[in-house]
């Protein structure tokens, strides 16, 4: 299964890959732990990256197609990936077909996951994150058992620079502008599907398994 997660930021369209990922063991790829680690191991690319991210502003394209190209030759040939992340503009999307094409591989779905704007920015604003891990909270949704100590491996819990207030309105503004015209580039293509992101983590994936091309696996 060759699958896009579209949505804005917040919708929780990692949260689900990484449960599709684990349940039909398909690779996931996300652009923005890419990143993250890349900034957080001081690299080449994470330097070019990090004003972009802790402004809330897209990374350009040829850096981050760049990326998906290398990843993407790797999982090719494999039964699938799940893209989380990317595109994120009609430039990757176009990039994306190229390479697809050029390995005679389909995506089978895209699936654009839906929740309201004021929800997007209680769930962003809220989030924390450990540094150390990876885990995710939520200052009300998802607390940990100790104050801002991470359940796993009780890291100090932190607030992505991105996640702040300002960086939030960015990126849904960033969002509306440059990712949501895909929305129309895919349904155009007859594989789009809308799913209704709100509600619980289990509530959103069995809306999910509606959609994708594994009916009757969840
Ligand atoms: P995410 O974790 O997907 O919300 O990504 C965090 C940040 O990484 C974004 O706000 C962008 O700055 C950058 N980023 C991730 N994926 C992309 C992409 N496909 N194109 C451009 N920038 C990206």
């Amino acid at each position: 299964m060759r699958v896009v997660f579209l949505g804005a930021p917040g919708v929780g369209k990692g949260t689900q890959a990484d449960r599709v990922s684990v349940q039909f063991g398909h690779p996931k790829i996300s652009t923005g732990d890419i990143l993250r680690e890349a900034v957080r191991n001081q690299t080449s690319l994470g330097q070019q990256a990090k004003a972009c991210m802790d402004a809330g502003k897209l990374v350009p394209d040829e850096v981050v197609i760049g990326i998906v190209k290398a990843k993407l030759a790797e999982l090719v040939c494999a039964k699938g990936f799940l893209l989380d992340g990317f595109p994120r503009t009609v430039a990757q999307a176009e990039a994306l077909n190229r390479l697809l094409e050029d390995a005679k591989v389909r995506l089978d779905q895209v699936v654009n996951v839906i929740v309201p704007r004021d929800e997007l920015v209680k769930r962003l604003s809220g989030r924390r994150s450990c540094p150390t891990c990876q885990a995710v909270y939520h200052v009300d949704y998802r607390q940990p058992k100790r104050a801002d100590v991470c359940d796993q491996c009780g890291g100090a819990l932190m607030q992505r620079s991105d996640d702040r207030r300002e960086a939030v309105e960015t990126r849904l503004a960033v969002y509306e502008e440059q990712t949501a015209p895909l929305i129309a580039f895919y349904r155009a293509r007859g594989i789009l599907a809308d799913i209704d992101g709100t509600g619980s983590i289990e509530e959103v994936y069995v809306r999910l398994m509606r959609v994708l091309p594994v009916r009757g696996s969840a």
